[in-house]
């Protein structure tokens, strides 16, 4: 009996190992309102930024950011956890002022994401910059030397499936090093700027239900295979 007890107890300790349910972060950008506070750019530093400048709004469409980002990430959502991930969401509103980045990325650590999915959509002066890119965490020692590696590689993949979806230019992937979101991240970090809502076509794209399916969709596959998952179940490519 004794014995059939430390069985039973090595297993249930050896469970959560084997085919653990996999968490994905989504992390909408921005909110309602901006956050004008600022917070420390990363553990122990001196450098502080702004929380959350407010994102930006489509030149057609009026759409705000914050909008625009939590119907892609809903329908990424749904799409996921219908592949049997376990998601956490950063919001599930566009009501409030911006929780900043610390909060952001602390999300992500408490639920031990096996990626934090940043959705964002990019802004410029001129409306003739468009296209789609997918930033990741610059190496440094300390804050971002334990993820910079997963980080990338996320990065890389979900690119790839993000521009099967959108169809727009590849401005390729960028290493940022003040991003506070990254830097405060114990777990692969991404942020995906699906388009510019400051050129009219892909805004005019991005407005749609149908395109933001088809990104939700890029952001599902990219994730499940950077996940070592199935990526059939988020739908055709
Ligand atoms: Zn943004």
């Amino acid at each position: 009996m004794r014995l059939l007890l430390a069985l039973v107890a090595a297993l249930v300790v050896c469970a959560p190992a084997a085919g653990a349910v996999p968490v994905v972060v989504i992390d909408a950008g921005h909110d309602l309102r901006a956050n004008l506070q600022t917070e420390a750019i990363g553990p122990g530093s001196a450098t502080r930024k702004i929380m959350d400048g407010g994102g930006t709004r489509g030149v057609v469409s009026g759409t705000t950011e914050a909008e625009l980002n939590l119907a892609i990430s809903l329908r990424a959502r749904d799409l996921l956890e219908r592949a049997g991930v376990r998601v956490v969401m950063t919001r599930t509103t566009t009501v409030g002022t911006s929780i900043g980045n610390i909060a952001r990325a602390s999300i992500a650590n408490r639920a031990g994401a096996g990626l934090f999915l940043r959705v964002h959509a990019d802004g410029a002066a001129s409306a003739s910059s468009r296209g789609t890119h997918t930033l990741y965490p610059a190496l440094r020692a300390g804050w971002t030397d334990d993820i910079y590696a997963s980080s990338r590689s996320a990065a890389r993949i979900v690119q790839r499936e993000l521009l099967r979806a959108t169809g727009f230019p590849d401005r390729g992937l960028q290493a940022w090093s003040d991003f506070t979101g990254f830097n405060w991240a114990d777990v692969p970090a991404i942020l995906v700027e699906v388009g510019f809502m400051t050129n009219p076509n892909e805004d005019r794209a991005l407005a749609t239900g149908a395109m933001r399916q088809r990104v939700a969709a890029g952001l599902c596959r990219g994730a499940l295979v950077f996940l070592r998952r199935p990526a059939a179940a988020c739908g055709p490519a």
